[in-house]
């Protein structure tokens, strides 16, 4: 079982040095590592602190083809999209979309939201906020030509029988997070029975990071995940139409 490619690293477009290394830099480590291809997914826009600046889209978009060409390994550009809205609505505009390669969607912290009220920890794990988070999650689904979902259940629940459904149904990928795992027992038995498909991914923010996925694949063998369900062990991931 090889590991060929890594669907999920940040550059140095993650901004405020929240991401250590450039994209060329990304893709030599992950050349020398003998993967066949890696995407650098940058946190989406609205995110307060590390957000990639929309101007810089076409110029890492540029790198991503020149790193390609350079170093014969195949380099995605992409973005960790930020989910903003119980509409399901992101923090990209169309346009932006059809520049990527790849598209990943996440909720995550320093992003606002319509559907979280920030400091309310109290209400966090409520049923009622929980239905929201899902609402927001199957919507984005519907919405946009999304390829991963990374770390689900990371920050906020979801129904995670509802989403990984919905996933499976319109063909978007679940992600196994080497940095944040949070699915239960529970979860993954539904996540298997669900049918929906997987990817093992670092998220590294620095070259020396890429492809450390060894947890995950202890969490694959631990509940015999079957491997033709993981589209980047032995295989590469078809990605969607932008
Ligand atoms: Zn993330
Ligand atoms: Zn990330």
């Amino acid at each position: 079982m090889k590991v060929l490619a890594d669907y999920h690293t940040h550059s140095r477009y993650s901004k405020w040095y929240h991401a250590r290394h450039s994209i060329f830099q990304m893709a030599e480590r992950a050349k020398e590592l003998g993967l066949s291809e890696i995407a650098i997914t940058d946190h989406g826009p609205k995110h307060l602190f590390y957000g990639i600046s929309p101007k810089q889209l076409d110029k890492a978009k540029k790198e991503t083809i020149d790193a390609t060409n350079k170093l014969g390994i195949k380099v995605y550009m992409g973005v960790e999209s930020n989910l903003l809205g119980q509409d399901g609505q992101i923090d990209l505009t169309d346009e932006q979309i059809k520049k990527l390669d790849i598209l990943l969607m996440g909720y995550h912290k320093g992003t606002k939201t319509n559907f979280i009220k920030y400091f309310d920890k109290k209400n966090r794990n409520t049923s009622e906020q929980i239905e929201k988070n899902t609402q927001a999650y199957l919507n984005a689904i519907e919405r946009y030509p999304i390829d991963i979902i990374t770390h689900l259940n990371e920050y906020i629940r979801v129904d995670t029988k509802r989403v990984a459904e919905a996933c499976a149904k319109k063909g978007v990928i679940l992600e196994f997070n080497s940095k944040h795992m949070k699915f239960t027992d529970d979860d993954i038995k539904i996540l298997i029975d669900s049918g929906v498909n997987f990817v093992v991914s670092s998220d590294a923010h620095n070259k020396k990071r890429i492809c450390d996925v060894e947890s995950c694949l202890e969490l694959i063998k631990k509940y015999n995940i079957p491997l033709e369900r993981v589209k980047n062990i032995d295989k590469l991931l078809e990605l969607k139409q932008k």
